[in-house]
């Protein structure tokens, strides 16, 4: 899962911008591909408070007039879906994502936490326990307290690991 706009922010700022309104949406497109019509949500995009949605919706608003009303019956009926979620906005998805992070870490809204990309997803590593995604978390206590490691993002029911050079 990739989420676009939390980059170079603390779990402080974010909780910070969430209490002023902040939020987590995607936005919707459609392509027609022949006569084939799929409907795809974007990429999740992190908007903070008073920030407008349209520079980045207009992308997949265009995406779909252009790709996808001409596939029938599905396409206008989706194009017009797409439309309307992306014109208010986009869709709210922050509980949605809240849940995943704090899945993921729960140091993620204690101050101190950290939030970006790189912390959040490593698709390049997968545990070796279970095979899932992992994340990074400094140990807290115990003789390697401060030292950084890969958690499983299943933790603490997983409890793969891999210690950072
Ligand atoms: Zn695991």
């Amino acid at each position: 899962m990739e989420i676009i706009g939390l980059e170079g922010m603390t779990g402080e700022s974010l909780q910070m911008e969430l209490n002023r309104g902040g939020k987590f949406v995607i936005f919707k497109y459609c392509i027609s591909i022949i006569i084939v019509t799929s409907k795809q949500p974007s990429d999740i995009y992190f908007i903070k408070s008073g920030q407008g949605t349209f520079k980045i919706s207009i992308g997949y608003t265009l995406a779909s007039l252009l790709l996808g009303w001409w596939g029938l019956p599905w396409g206008p009926i989706y194009t017009i879906e797409s439309l309307i979620t992306n014109c208010r906005g986009g869709k709210n998805v922050t509980n949605e994502v809240l849940a995943y992070l704090r899945n993921i870490s729960e140091d993620i809204t204690q101050p101190g936490g950290f939030v970006d990309r790189g912390q959040i997803m490593h698709v390049d590593i997968k545990c070796p326990k279970c095979g899932s995604e992992m994340v990074v978390r400094p140990a807290k206590k115990g003789p390697n307290a401060g030292r950084k490691f890969y958690v499983c993002m299943y933790y603490p029911e997983c409890k793969g690991k891999i210690p950072i050079e």
